[in-house]
């Protein structure tokens, strides 16, 4: 069966036997917090678990690495939008050892989508330098550092909102602190 057959299967009986009820909640984060993250795989279920995080606590905003380079983007928005209007008032940025953007190679990068069929003529059409884009870093916690100094700067994050910075170990869950917001 196709991954979408698969997953349109298993949802209609989700909901005909009411599996939602355990998982009732509202838009508003009951722990009053958004936490930044990587979409690692590893995490989707460990990350939660390792905080004692159950649906409904936190807004939670991902891209690959957890990099926040640009104040101005969507995970930025988000982490705003959480606060401004969902009622966080803290924010969390949490790395993770062995993160796939660990010293990411641009170049490298490019060669993938070349292999996917991607003609050079499409990666001369972007409008930005993918080697100034497609940017990783060298130690998740000094990236971690760098993001929680672009949302603590950003003029539209209230004075009293704490933002901490975090690594947390995709085997064992176990947290790493590197930045106290308080
Ligand atoms: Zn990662």
């Amino acid at each position: 069966m196709m991954l979408l057959d698969e997953i349109l299967s298993f949802n209609e009986k989700f909901v005909v036997d009411k599996k939602y009820e355990a998982y009732a909640t509202d838009k508003f984060p009951n722990k009053r917090a958004v936490i930044f993250t990587c979409m690692d795989t590893r995490l989707v279920e460990l990350l939660p678990k390792a905080l004692n995080l159950k649906n409904g606590d936190v807004k939670m905003v991902k891209n690959a690495g957890a990099i926040l380079d640009d104040p101005y983007d969507s995970t930025m928005k988000s982490i705003l939008v959480a606060i401004h209007a969902l009622q966080a008032d803290e924010v969390f940025v949490i790395a993770h050892h062995g993160c796939g953007m660990t010293n990411f190679d641009s170049d490298a990068f490019l060669e993938l989508t070349k292999d996917r069929g991607i003609e050079q003529s499409a990666i001369d059409q972007l409008k930005v330098d993918p080697n100034e884009w497609l940017v990783g870093f060298e130690d998740p916690a000094a990236s971690v550092k760098k993001s929680v100094e672009i949302i603590e700067n950003h003029p539209l994050l209230p004075e009293d909102v704490p933002v901490h910075g975090l690594v947390i170990d995709p085997a064992t869950g176990k947290l790493d602190l590197v930045k106290k917001g308080y």
